[in-house]
């Protein structure tokens, strides 16, 4: 039976009330001005993010509470409360002044989801020294190419990853001044070269005085994904904290006693804004596990921690779904308020599936490196399409625009109609910059407008339908086709868990539409699959738009960040470079 086209959303089906309820009254009278009133602002003036995140709660009546519940690995705790966390930090930026470190410096950290990771970054804004987490998959060339765009003059990392990661490739280094060592065993580490980050801890005061940083200092620095190339260093600023904070209302819903889990590493800019900073910003206790994805282990989280918001990514959701419904139904969620997701196009059947797996609708919302936060989403009270990354939120202008010749835009005022998905450039956490790419930085912008790289079409009731990336897109015969809207129609058949749609040159019609699909467990490639997934796609997307080739693989090759890598699907079908790989998942 078809599914229907809409989830009904009424206030009164809600657990808690939600933060934004009636849209229209939300977005007109939104102010970013009026936003950032949330936020105290530094004693002396000024904005910190830190401050806003941890010392504000740690002064207060939330003291005691949680920020963080690590989960390690071999199922043992530790939490840290806001209050230890001030301690902490202040700590750790004591450490920095002590070494010299200054506002405006370049910190590393390359460690795994461990509470250091968080001491450091926090502690060093607030020193006012912006900070780089990457991700510690990475393999020595990534993370030496990083830290010498970025200019790295401090780096927090952990034994182990020191001597097989950074040790093959410090001296082509050249800014490094401070390794800053995390043991591993308890005991000082001694390595040559390095510091022991618990001894240098151990020895600073607890009284600090943050930096006086203000709205357009710079704060982090983050690498894209590399889905589409090279990946870029964006870099932001501390007032950032005010779309952290607005987001954090409305497109998480967070309320005071939420208990939040962001799925995402901090080494992605998803793990820091709302692994680290939204939830802090509304003094929130934040699930972190230490370990990788693991499907059981994931939904005795949701159930035995008792998470109520849960933030997580398309591929993760698919993974889940590839394990099967059985496992799911085997835990209960009755804490489990609110889910969304972000990172790639969420496809209906999976929004379906967290009804049908966890209770919950899944709630798509857009963003990228650049924006800092989220733009577009589906929000607790508001109507879902499945399919649609939602709505612009409050103080968030969106359009679909046409590149002119004269290198100007034109706003396309029909809806469904597909083009550019632009942003009114000037929200608080917008990238200020490509780390030594000027230019390309500049093209990003035409007059007030911000061109997202994105093809997207508005519907009549302004939800915004993700197409596919400007690179991604497939033309063919006349038409225009967005990878995702084949990949969707594909998964629909229970047997897909994946698919990945490119186009591939064709001399009569331009380019045809190839997918390469990967199954479910208990399913095997067949020629009666293939012809049934063709003869489907044909009849959901007609003939011009439905694949004319499927190749069954065993994986989609994807970032380390979870999204597809179509690029990489085009150059190995046609034989072509394949470009930067450092991010590739299992690559070195
Ligand atoms: P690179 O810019 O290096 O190619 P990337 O664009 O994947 O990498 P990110 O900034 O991590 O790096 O990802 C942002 C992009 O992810 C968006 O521009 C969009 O293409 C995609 N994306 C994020 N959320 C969604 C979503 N909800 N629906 C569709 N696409 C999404
Ligand atoms: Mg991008």
């Amino acid at each position: 039976m078809p599914r229907p086209t809409a989830i009904r959303k009424s206030v009164s089906d809600l657990r808690v009330p939600p933060n934004l309820d009636d849209y229209g009254s939300a977005r007109a009278g939104f102010s970013w001005a009026g936003a950032a009133q949330a936020l105290a602002g530094l004693p002396g003036g000024g904005l910190n993010i830190a401050w806003e995140a941890v010392d504000r709660h740690a002064a207060g009546p939330h003291a005691g509470r949680p920020a963080f519940r690590f989960l390690r690995a071999d199922g043992s705790e530790r939490e840290l409360a806001y209050a230890e966390l001030a301690r902490l930090t202040n700590r750790f930026c004591n450490v920095l002044r002590r070494l010299g470190v200054a506002k405006g410096d370049r910190l590393f950290v390359l460690c795994g989801r461990i509470p250091e990771l968080y001491v450091a970054v926090l502690g060093a804004l607030k020193n006012g020294t912006v900070v780089s987490p990457l991700f510690s998959a990475f393999g020595p060339e990534p993370i030496r190419t990083r830290m010498n765009l970025g200019g790295g003059k401090v780096l927090v990392t952990t034994e182990s990853l020191y001597r097989r990661k950074v040790l093959p490739v410090r001296d082509g280094m050249e800014t490094l001044e401070h390794v800053l060592l995390v043991s591993e065993d308890g005991a000082p580490t001694r390595v040559p070269g390095t510091l022991d980050l618990a001894t240098l801890l151990a020895e600073a005061s607890d009284d600090c005085e943050i930096e006086p940083t203000g709205p357009d200092d710079p704060s982090l620095l983050h690498f894209t994904s590399g889905t589409t190339g090279m990946p870029k260093g964006a870099l932001h600023v501390h007032g950032a904290a005010v779309t952290h904070y607005a987001t954090g209302l409305y497109a998480l819903d967070l309320h005071p006693d939420d208990v939040f889990w962001c799925t995402a590493d901090p080494g992605w800019v998803t793990g820091t804004s709302y692994g680290i900073v939204a939830p802090l910003l509304h003094g929130v206790t934040s699930i972190v596990d230490e370990a990788d994805f693991d499907a059981e282990r994931w939904y005795g989280i949701l159930e035995r921690q008792g998470v109520t918001v849960w933030y997580t990514a398309p591929t993760a959701i698919r993974m889940l779904m590839k394990a099967g419904a059985g496992l799911a139904r085997a835990h209960r969620f009755p804490a489990l308020r609110f889910v969304a997701s972000v990172g790639e196009p969420l496809n209906p059947e999976a929004v379906w599936w967290g009804l049908e797996a966890l209770g919950l609708p899944i709630h798509d919302n857009w963003w990228q490196t650049e924006t800092g936060g989220i733009m577009i989403a589906n929000t607790p009270s508001q109507d879902i399409k499945p399919g649609s990354m939602g709505r612009p939120l409050p103080g968030v202008d969106a359009f679909i625009v046409r590149r002119r010749e004269d290198g100007g835009v034109e706003v396309v005022d029909k809806p469904n109609v597909e083009g550019e998905l632009a942003l009114r450039a000037g929200w608080p956490s917008m990238f200020r910059g490509y780390l030594g790419q000027e230019e390309r930085y500049r093209k990003c912008f035409a007059g007030e407008l911000y061109l997202t790289g994105d093809v997207a079409r508005r519907d009549e009731d302004g939800y915004f339908w993700f197409v596919g990336r400007a690179d991604d897109v497939i033309k063919s015969a006349g038409h225009l086709i967005g990878p995702f809207e084949v990949e969707s129609a594909l998964m629909e058949n229970p047997a897909v868990a994946e698919a990945g749609v490119i186009g591939k040159p064709d001399p009569t019609v331009g380019e045809v539409v190839k997918a390469f699909v990967s199954l479910r467990q208990g399913y095997q490639p067949s020629d009666a699959l293939r012809t049934e997934l063709l003869a489907h796609a044909r009849k959901t997307l007609g003939a011009a738009v439905a694949p004319k080739e499927i190749d069954f693989v065993a994986t989609l090759p994807r970032t380390r960040s979870g999204k597809i890598m179509r690029r990489l699907l085009k150059a190995r079908e046609l034989g072509l470079p394949e470009g930067d790989l450092s991010t590739l998942e299992g690559g070195a």
